[in-house]
């Protein structure tokens, strides 16, 4: 979508290596808004593909143009336009044997200042409500999609805080105080206690809701749940 006199919309065109903070704090100053979202968080253009990464009411999905992907199984690249990324809450048809190279990203002409104020907002609302430390982002995806722009939904993390589970520490691993869909691992902690966490914290949800709550995070390295 375009402007509503047609002219079409702005495209920022991005390496898949290049950090989501710096894509949002660049596209903003030079005028191109849409991506304030993703400011806050630590990934790739490459892993928000993938990922479909998104929050404050944004994602991938709502401003992708195309990406070009390089198959490893054939050894060639192409350029995969939405319907062939089919992005959805957290997940693509992006597989993985798919090297995504760089994404094309439509934007909307922004006043750079009013674009910065929103950068800030968001760094400040994630400073307020999601803790430091070593953690991988949100642990669960949301039962009911994503939180709205100010997150205030009732999602993962308000299930398990419902268990009275924040602070649960197992090993070196605990359900963070802040938010309860975050685990903090400490400086020596094992990724085989968070594993186990998670494991824990979906059995623990499942037998007191019912809800299968899906893992967000990829794990390498443990095989069957590997993604
Ligand atoms: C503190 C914190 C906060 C977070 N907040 C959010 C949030 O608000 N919203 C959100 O959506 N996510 C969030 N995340 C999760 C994560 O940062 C995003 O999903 C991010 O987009 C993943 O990018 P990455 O480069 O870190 O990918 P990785 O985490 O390294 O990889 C994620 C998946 O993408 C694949 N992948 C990575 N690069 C490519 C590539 N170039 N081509 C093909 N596949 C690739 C990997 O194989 C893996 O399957 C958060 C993480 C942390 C640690």
């Amino acid at each position: 979508a375009g402007a509503p006199d047609g002219t079409p919309a702005p495209i920022v065109g991005a390496g898949a290596a290049v950090p989501l903070p710096a894509l949002a704090r660049q596209s903003a100053a030079r005028g191109l808004g849409g991506l304030e979202w993703a400011v806050g968080i630590p990934g790739s253009v490459g892993g928000a593909v993938r990922m479909n990464a998104g929050g404050h009411g944004g994602d991938i999905a709502a401003c992708i143009e195309s990406a070009t992907v390089f198959d490893l199984r054939t050894g060639r690249s192409g350029v995969r336009g939405p319907d062939d990324l089919a992005l959805g809450y957290r997940t693509s048809a992006v597989g993985p044997d798919d090297v995504v190279v760089g994404a094309r990203l439509r934007c909307a002409a922004v006043d750079p200042d009013r674009a910065r104020s929103e950068l800030d907002a968001v760094v400040a609302w994630r400073r307020e409500n999601q803790p430091g430390g070593q953690n991988a982002g949100s642990v669960f995806a949301n039962p009911s999609g994503p939180a709205g722009p100010s997150g205030e939904e009732p999602g993962a993390g308000a299930l398990i805080d419902g268990l009275g589970l924040k602070g649960h520490r197992l090993g070196t691993a605990h359900v963070s105080e802040v938010h309860a869909n975050f685990i903090v691992a400490d400086p020596d902690g094992s990724a085989d206690d968070v594993a186990e966490l998670i494991d824990f914290l979906a059995d623990r949800v499942l037998a007191a809701t019912g809800t299968r709550l899906r893992v967000e995070v990829r794990r390498v390295g443990f095989g069957a749940g590997d993604g």
